[in-house]
C-alpha cells in the first residue's frame, strides 16, 4: 500500500534527487553551508561556488567549454542575495554583479564540498613545496 512510486527507474539509479533540497542555507564569512532535508551538510567556498557557475555566460552552453576567467572574479566575491527557484535550485547574486547563476540542488549535493572549516590558517594550509 505505500508503495506509490517508491522504486525508482532503472535507467536512475542512487538517491532522488528531486527530494533533496536544503533545509538550510547559512552563510559565514567564506563559507556557504546547506543543509539537507535528510540531514546531510554540504560546505562550500563562496568563491569556488562562484567559480562553479554553470549559467550560459560563465559555460559556452553549446559546447560546455568553460569561459569564465577566474582571475576575474575578486577573490572577496560572496552572495549578496540567494533566492530559491522552483524547488529544484538556488540563484545566488554575487557581490561581483553576476546574478544569472542556477544553482540546482542535485548539483550543489553532487559538487565537492569544503570540508574542513578556515578559522586556523597554519594548520589547514598544507604546502608542500620546499
Ligand atoms: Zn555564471
Amino acid at each position: 500500500m505505500p508503495n506509490r512510486s517508491d522504486s525508482p527507474s532503472p535507467a536512475n539509479p542512487g538517491p532522488d534527487l528531486r527530494t533533496v533540497t536544503p533545509r538550510e542555507i547559512t552563510q559565514a564569512g567564506d563559507r556557504l553551508s546547506i543543509t539537507w532535508a535528510d540531514g546531510e551538510q554540504s560546505l562550500f567556498d563562496v568563491r569556488e561556488l562562484r567559480l562553479a557557475c554553470g549559467c550560459a555566460s560563465c559555460v559556452d552552453e553549446w559546447t560546455g567549454e568553460y569561459r569564465l576567467d577566474a582571475d576575474s572574479v575578486p577573490q572577496d566575491v560572496h552572495p549578496i542575495q540567494i533566492d530559491s527557484v522552483g524547488r529544484y535550485a538556488i540563484q545566488i547574486r554575487w557581490s561581483d554583479g553576476h546574478d544569472t547563476g542556477i544553482y540546482p540542488f542535485d548539483r550543489l549535493r553532487a559538487m565537492p564540498t569544503s570540508a574542513a572549516p578556515k578559522g586556523d590558517p597554519s594548520d589547514t594550509i598544507a604546502d608542500p613545496s620546499d
